[in-house]
């Protein structure tokens, strides 16, 4: 179950984050890196809808997961086990407790 704060969370994010131009100089560069980023994600979203589990410790993570993030409740691989972005960032869970004070 995602919760509407994480949501939220990611949405007001991603209003504050500016998108990056390309230098010209770089886009070649960029569309392959772009490329890689694009099949690795979509690789991802089809595991997901065909409800196979993906690691939650990196967006564009690919490997199988084996192990489960810090608070145990999503799946991660060895690599990512340490970082989970499907847990409460710290902010946001900071914020959340001082409000519940
Ligand atoms: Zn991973
Ligand atoms: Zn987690």
């Amino acid at each position: 179950m995602i919760s509407n704060a994480l949501i939220h969370f990611y949405e007001s994010l991603v209003d504050r984050l500016t998108p990056v131009q390309i230098d010209p100089n770089f886009e070649e560069y960029a569309t392959k890196i772009r490329a890689v980023w694009e099949a690795r994600a979509i690789l991802r979203d089809l595991r997901s809808r065909a409800g196979i589990a993906t690691c939650s410790g990196q967006v564009d993570c690919v490997e199988v997961p084996t192990h489960h993030c810090i608070r145990g409740e999503h799946p991660t691989c060895l690599q990512h086990a340490d970082f989970c972005y499907l847990c409460l960032p710290q902010r946001l869970a900071d914020a959340m407790s001082a409000k519940a004070d």
